[in-house]
């Protein structure tokens, strides 16, 4: 069971306050978008409703390199050179061009929170959403509210600072994730894409040190992952214990709205087919903290700074809206052809094409990028794809 360290009832104090930025939110996205502004000066105020790190949000799987960039290695657990693909006819081994690491979500989330430089407050942020006046947002909380001309809104798929109606699973574009922290080792990083457990998603085993998370997501909302979870589990004969889960959004949305900017999962800058959303939350919050750092030091208006993040963010779309294709399409191909497609795609020179363009869409490099680069220009470089080796250019892709 978590611990839980949020203050409660009458511990909870009124908290009404002023500040430069605030950030709603203090996950992935929120931290990233506060570290960008540690040393500007700007008075920072992050709230979210638990405190730093007592959440944990998902499996924390997440490429080395980011967490070599963002200097967050204090909080590795393990690192895998492979990626292990099991089919219901084929297992498939993929060795990656770049190594995949876990990481504690507790530990991540208090290096990355110690290079901000911010007050943080714990307080449920509440719609409606807010008024927009020329200077000020107000946003309301369960603790009063806060005013401040620069808000972010990086608190996940509810999307809460949103103006249009909220989105509600089952309609919206959100797959449902569940997984389970039995105690115990493993070596390997593996997926199942096995209708056994989940006929649209897959199942993972991600090893931790002395823990494992294995779960299951489905690409449907309709369909339930708390039976196969249990059932992967029970399968690699583990214990099903410590249930994690929540929505993830797998289509990408307008990153402002109503003078607001959103970050990471509220965004849905969650990656389609992979699920991956953490690095892509650091990325889309180092691009909108350096957007709103440049507000802060007077270089840029803040209209300037929501255009600017807005064209960023939607540069990607292309790349979102394609792996939303491949997401939807691995699922009706038949599993007969499903086990040796995925082991024809492990072909080493397939292999680094694919899975260099996918890091690409959101590469470690951002993190020490200067100058335009850092800013709009980086979806430049961002979407620039290798060429693809002529021996598989015709062979379809997984990224
Ligand atoms: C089971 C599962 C496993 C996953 N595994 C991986 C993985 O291994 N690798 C990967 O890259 N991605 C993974 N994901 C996706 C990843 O977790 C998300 O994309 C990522 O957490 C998005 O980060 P975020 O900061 O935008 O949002 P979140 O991490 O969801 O953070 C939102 C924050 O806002 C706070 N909050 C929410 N509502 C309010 C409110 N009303 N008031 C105040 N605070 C509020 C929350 O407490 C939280 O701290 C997984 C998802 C699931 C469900």
């Amino acid at each position: 069971m978590p611990i839980r360290a949020t203050k409660r009832g009458t511990e909870r104090t009124r908290l009404e306050r002023d500040c430069d930025v605030l950030i709603c939110g203090a996950s992935f996205a929120g931290l990233a978008v506060a570290r960008e502004l540690a040393g500007t000066g700007a008075h920072v105020l992050v709230v979210d409703r638990y405190e730093i790190g007592e959440r944990q949000t998902s499996a924390c799987g997440i490429p080395t390199g980011w967490l070599q960039a963002l200097e967050l290695m204090g909080s590795h657990r393990q690192e895998f050179g492979e990626l292990v693909i099991h089919s219901p006819h084929a297992t498939a081994r993929y060795q990656l061009p770049w190594s995949f690491s876990t990481f504690d979500y507790r530990e991540l989330c208090a290096l990355l929170a110690q290079q901000g430089s911010f007050e943080f407050e714990t307080a449920k942020v509440e719609g409606p959403p807010p008024a927009n006046s020329e200077a000020m947002h107000v946003v309301k909380t369960d603790r009063g509210e806060i005013r401040a001309p620069l808000v972010v809104d990086a608190l996940g798929w509810r999307r809460v600072l949103g103006r249009g109606a909220p989105i509600q699973p089952p309609d919206a574009y959100l797959s449902r994730g569940l997984e389970v922290h039995p105690h115990g080792r493993g070596e390997e990083l593996e997926i199942w894409i096995d209708r056994r457990y989940v006929p649209a998603g897959y199942g993972w085993s991600f090893p931790a040190g002395d823990e494992l998370r294995i779960g299951v997501g489905s690409f449907d909302p309709r369909f339930h992952v708390k039976d196969p979870t249990v059932a992967l589990a029970r399968d690699l004969e583990r214990d099903p214990s410590g249930y994690q889960g929540n929505w993830i959004p797998h289509r990408i949305r307008e990153a402002t709205e109503g003078g607001i900017f959103f970050v990471g999962d509220s965004a849905g800058h969650c990656l389609p087919l992979t699920a991956e959303g953490i690095r892509t939350a650091f990325y889309f919050g180092i691009a909108c903290g350096r957007e709103l750092a440049d507000v802060v030091a007077g270089r840029q208006s803040r209209a300037a700074a929501l255009a600017r993040y807005g064209a960023f963010s939607a540069a990607h779309r292309w790349q979102y809206e394609w792996m939303l294709r491949v997401q939807r399409l691995i699922p009706r191909v038949p599993p007969r052809v499903l086990g040796p497609a995925l082991t024809g795609m492990s072909v080493k020179r397939f292999v680094d094409w694919s899975f260099s363009h996918y890091l690409a869409i959101a590469h470690p490099d951002y993190v020490s990028a200067h100058g335009d680069r850092a800013r709009a220009g980086a979806h430049l470089a961002a979407s620039q794809s290798p060429p693809m080796p002529a021996s598989t250019a015709s062979g379809g892709s997984i990224a």
